[in-house]
């Protein structure tokens, strides 16, 4: 079985922001030469996410509106969290949107359904972040 790891990093400049990750996830499974088998994508911190969905900058606009009404941003003080933080609801936007993914990988390509994207999620911006690629098979 091979086996293949790669950290992508991130420096997302704002606070919030979803990077499209296909290509490079796309580039790793080149890279891993695995034909057969499966692609693990993880965000490697508890303020960001990795997910899949459509490519659309609407839906993008949407998520973000969504998010902010379901964990707001400010006021700060309104989560026992940010004792000395200010990051609560990007902890809890990444809790919604998810940790990981995991794709099959059918005759060295991403077995995807239709319209359906690799994102990098971030909730709480401005550093370096990393992502996880993880593939096994043959
Ligand atoms: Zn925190």
């Amino acid at each position: 079985m091979k086996s293949y790891r790669k950290e992508l990093w991130f420096n997302v400049p704002t606070r919030r922001g979803f990077i499209n990750i296909t290509h490079q996830v796309e580039e790793c499974l080149k890279e891993s030469g695995v034909k057969e088998g499966l692609v693990l994508v993880n965000a490697m911190h508890i303020t960001a996410s990795v997910f899949i969905n459509d490519n659309e900058s609407g839906l993008h606009n949407d998520f973000d509106v969504w998010l902010e009404k379901l964990a707001p941003h400010e006021p700060v003080s309104q989560y026992r969290h940010n004792n000395g933080e200010d990051n609560a609801d990007a902890h809890l936007k990444r809790q919604v949107m998810g940790r990981e993914v995991i794709v099959a990988i059918t005759n060295g390509r991403l077995d995807f359904g239709p319209w359906e994207q690799i994102f990098y999620g971030e909730f709480d911006g401005r550093r370096k972040k990393r992502v996880l690629v993880k593939i096994i098979g043959e």
